[in-house]
Parts: structure tokens; C-alpha cells; sequence
């Protein structure tokens, strides 16, 4: 269902007025939001305390409400998130609303192990850190918050965001209405909290509170190295710059089609995305004009040139994206650049150098850099190298499966995609569970709430243990 622009505004307009007014930021006895970083701090060490008294039964409860909710405010979230950053496009906020709501993993993801023996029976279970302080991103900020919310309480754990401060409208929206549906559900008030005000220093608050014993950091470089030194544990959900590689082997208007696909969802803001191209030589032309016919825009020579001179800036002898291109739509880069075209574009391509900025950035918007290599070997080195040892993403296009499994191998990645566009790595289109905080600095990959528990060992000596030593036969003398 494609909603018109006025029916966005409206919606936009709507939820706007209703945080201005509280919305159900203070609803009875619920509240998520305060002044007082403290605050909400204090309220999710309490409410914490409440949901560890809770059995599992009632925790799967409590997730289930967060999913109900989530789903019936997917195009709310969706619409505000996208009028207060600009970035991406409404409809693909909807479908990872939908999907964090849908495939992130609840209490189920928890698995007791039992060992048992002579000494008798050791179990490991999986507690709860307690209060944990997570960190969301610009790009997804109410897609996270799902997700997050729904892995750490399933983990049994309450959680303090500090969301971006360019998105906190809707990510504190998206913490209101699951913080209701807990309530509403029986569980304590307060398991999602978060300033009203996010700021760097509340974001240090956080980081350095003794009652917090767990961070989580979803975003760029910058964040991924300040939580990584704050001392506590950490997962750290870092950028990536993710290659994909199509060989002479690939089915080429299939890549094309499913490259396009990938590299315009949500205009490229996705840190899975295809964010660079290599191509061998033979099939380079044949990608290209595929691409072209799946919605791609090629620009060539001096076009290059004026979106370079656009959408990057020069900082510190390297080039860095300007905030004001990420995750808008091509045909705004195309205009913005002075470029012209023709139809209306979803993405745009350029064939480049191997350093060119288009490959060497990290460029969160629909431009993507395309370069023609000599073979495989050739693509991969490239690819292996433009990845910037993120270990983050990284796609192939082919049907030479060892070409495949040695791109695997050598990219060592924490997502790897074969013939599939990227966001298939998230559970969308491909099999598995979703995540929008996908750890790759720290290595639990894709989070689920088994990753937000610490492993606790109880160990019953004798008496528990119930096998006998007789065999069948003898035990019915
Ligand atoms: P960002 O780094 O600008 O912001 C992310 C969060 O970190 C925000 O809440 C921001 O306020 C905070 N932050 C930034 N610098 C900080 C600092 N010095 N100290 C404390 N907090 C700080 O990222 P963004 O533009 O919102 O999101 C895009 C980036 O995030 C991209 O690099 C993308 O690849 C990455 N990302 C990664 C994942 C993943 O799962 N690995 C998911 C989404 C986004």
C-alpha cells in the first residue's frame, strides 16, 4: 500500500502534536522519559528488579506485547522517523519496523545446557546482565529500538537508550509505545527508558553508571571506540563498507536486478547495503546496462565529478559524506549535483577507479562506484581490501560455487550474501532472524537476546542425577 504525501504529513503532523502534548510519555503510572538522565536510570533498576521476580511465561508475554505493538504502529514509527531525518523511504521504514517486530528472537533464543555424569548434574543458565545503556543510530531509529528492546527484555534485562539526538522523536515515540505495551501486559513500568533530552553528556552518564553493567552501541566509528574504552562489557555495532562482487559466471540481469534492489532500499542507509561494485571485465558492460534497465542511472565523466564535489566533503586530507545527501533519494543527489536525467532513478551508478571515493566512503545514499577488474582473483583482492577489515558485509553474485566459498572465506565477514540482494543477510527475503545491531567489532554478530546474558554454572553434586546403572534386562528382574 503506497500512502500519498499529504496522508504522511498528516500522520506526521498527528504524532507530532501527541508528544507535544505527553503522548503517552506520562500515561497513569507510565513514564519512559526524563529530564534527569538519573532518572531513568533509577526507574529501570527498579522495574528490572520487578521483571526478575517475573517467570519466563510472563516475560514471553511481555514480548509478545511489545510485537503487537510494534506491528500496529509499524507506519506511524515509519512515517515519523522518516519526516524527522529525511533519510530512506517510508515504506522501507515499514518493512524493518515489520521485521524487527516479527524476526527478532524472544525468550525462546535462551537455552539452558545440562551436563550430566558420575559426579552428577551441572546446568548453565542465561541471567540477565540488568540494566543495560544502548545507543541507537540516525539510520533506523525505530527499527532498533524494536529490536533491542524486545532481545534485551527477552534476556530478562530493562534497557536505557540514548537515542541519536537527530532522530530522538521517533525513537522516543517507539520507546513510549512499547514501554505501554509492557504495562498494559502486566510488567513493570520503566524497562525502556531514556533522557528527554539525549545529549553527548547524557550518553557519558550512561556509559559510566555503576548500575549499568552492559552497553550497547549501534553506529559509527566514533561511538563503537568511546563505549569500547568506557571498561564494561560491550557490543559494539560498528560501520561497514560492504563490496559486492559479480563473476563472469553470475546470471547478470538477475544481479543487476537484485544489486539495484539492495543498494536503493532504504536509499542506502542500511550498513549491510552494497556500498561498492566489482566486476569482471567480461560481464562489466552487460551489469551495468542491466542495472540501468532495473532503475539505476549511470553518470559519467564531469557528472562524476559534480556529485563528488556534492555529496562529499574534504576533511583532514580525506573525504567524508555531507550529512545533508545521507539516505535521500537519487533523483535530490541528481538535482543537488546539477546533473541531468531522465525518469525517475532509484539509484545511481558510475564506473570508477578502484580508490575513488564512491568505494572508498562509506556513502549511506544511493550512489554507488563500479569497478572493472581483469578476474576474479582480481575482484576479490579489491573487495577484500575496500571492506576496510570492517568484517561487516560483504555479497557475491555467481554460480561457481568455489568461487563463492573462497569469497566467504577470504572476506570473513559476519554477513555473507550470495545472489541475493543485502538486506536478504537480515532475515528479509532470506531465512534466519533479524537484528538491527549487528556486532562486529566485538563479534556476537547478529544480536538476539542470548547475547545480552551473562552464562551462570550451578552444579548439583549426587541426588540429582536420576540414570541408574542396571540395563534394561536386569532392571525388570
Ligand atoms: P552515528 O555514529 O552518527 O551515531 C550513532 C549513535 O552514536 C548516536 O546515538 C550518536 O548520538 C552516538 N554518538 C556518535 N558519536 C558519539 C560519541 N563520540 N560519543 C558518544 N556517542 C556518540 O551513526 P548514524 O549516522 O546515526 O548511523 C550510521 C552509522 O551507523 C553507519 O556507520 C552505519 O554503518 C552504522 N550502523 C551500524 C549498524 C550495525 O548493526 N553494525 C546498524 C546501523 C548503523
Amino acid at each position: 500500500m503506497a500512502l500519498t504525501k499529504e496522508q504522511i504529513r498528516q500522520i506526521a503532523e498527528q504524532t507530532k502534536n501527541s508528544l507535544e502534548r505527553g503522548g503517552c510519555c506520562v500515561s497513569g503510572a507510565t513514564q519512559c522519559l526524563f529530564d534527569d538522565v538519573n532518572d531513568a536510570i533509577d526507574t529501570a533498576i527498579r522495574a528490572q528488579q520487578r521483571l526478575a521476580e517475573m517467570t519466563l511465561e510472563d516475560r514471553s508475554k511481555l514480548v509478545e506485547a511489545m510485537r503487537v505493538c510494534a506491528r500496529e504502529h509499524a507506519e506511524e514509527l515509519a512515517i515519523l522517523a522518516h519526516d524527522e531525518t529525511g533519510y530512506g523511504k517510508v515504506q522501507h521504514k515499514i518493512a524493518k519496523n515489520l521485521l524487527a517486530a516479527n524476526k527478532t528472537p524472544g525468550v525462546e533464543d535462551l537455552h539452558p545446557t545440562a551436563y550430566s555424569g558420575d559426579d552428577g548434574l551441572t546446568l548453565v543458565e542465561t541471567a540477565p546482565y540488568g540494566v543495560i545503556g544502548s545507543i541507537t543510530p540516525s539510520t533506523n531509529p525505530t527499527a532498533t529500538v524494536i529490536n533491542n528492546s524486545i532481545s534485551m527484555i527477552a534476556a530478562g534485562n530493562a534497557v536505557v537508550y540514548n537515542p541519536h539526538p537527530a532522530a530522538k522523536r521517533a525513537s522516543q515515540r517507539a520507546m513510549e509505545l512499547l514501554n505501554q505495551a509492557i504495562v498494559d501486559a502486566g510488567g513493570p513500568n520503566g524497562l525502556i527508558t531514556a533522557p528527554k533530552e539525549p545529549t553527548m553528556e547524557t550518553s557519558s552518564v550512561i556509559m559510566s553508571h555503576k548500575a549499568i553493567k552492559m552497553l550497547a552501541v549501534t553506529g559509527g566509528e566514533a561511538v563503537v571506540a568511546v563505549a569500547m574504552k568506557s571498561g564494561k562489557k560491550c557490543v559494539a555495532a560498528g560501520p561497514g563498507n560492504p563490496p559486492v562482487i559479480v563473476d563472469e559466471t553470475a546470471n547478470i540481469p538477475d544481479a543487476a536486478k537484485k544489486i539495484v534492489d539492495g543498494a536503493s532500499f532504504e536509499n542506502n542507509i542500511l550498513c549491510v547495503a552494497e556500498k561498492e561494485c566489482f566486476m569482471v571485465s567480461s560481464i562489466a558492460d552487460e551489469l551495468m546496462s542491466q542495472m540501468q534497465q532495473n532503475g539505476a542511472f549511470r553518470v559519467y565523466g564531469e557528472d562524476i565529478d559534480k556529485i563528488v564535489r556534492t555529496v562529499l566533503v574534504q576533511k583532514d586530507g580525506k573525504y567524508v559524506i555531507n550529512r545533508k545527501f545521507v539516505g535521500h533519494d537519487a533523483t535530490y543527489i541528481l538535482r543537488e549535483s546539477g546533473v541531468q536525467f531522465t525518469g525517475d532513478p532509484v539509484l545511481v551508478i558510475a564506473e570508477v577507479d578502484r580508490y575513488h571515493p564512491f568505494v572508498e566512503v562509506e556513502m549511506l545514499m544511493p550512489v554507488l562506484g563500479c569497478v572493472r577488474v581483469a578476474s576474479f582473483d582480481e575482484a576479490l583482492d579489491e573487495a577484500f581490501r575496500a571492506e576496510h577489515g570492517c568484517q561487516h558485509s560483504a555479497l557475491i553474485h555467481s554460480t561457481n560455487v568455489h568461487n563463492m566459498s573462497r569469497a566467504a572465506r577470504r572476506m570473513n565477514t559476519t554477513i555473507f550474501v550470495k545472489n541475493a540482494p543485502s538486506y536478504s543477510g537480515l532475515g528479509f527475503g532470506g531465512e534466519g532472524y533479524t537484528t538491527l545491531t549487528i556486532a562486529t567489532p566485538t563479534g556476537e554478530g547478529l544480536t538476539s537476546a542470548k547475547c545480552f546474558t551473562r552464562t551462570s554454572r550451578y552444579v548439583h553434586k549426587g541426588d540429582v542425577r536420576i540414570s541408574c546403572a542396571y540395563g534394561a534386562e536386569e532392571s525388570r528382574l
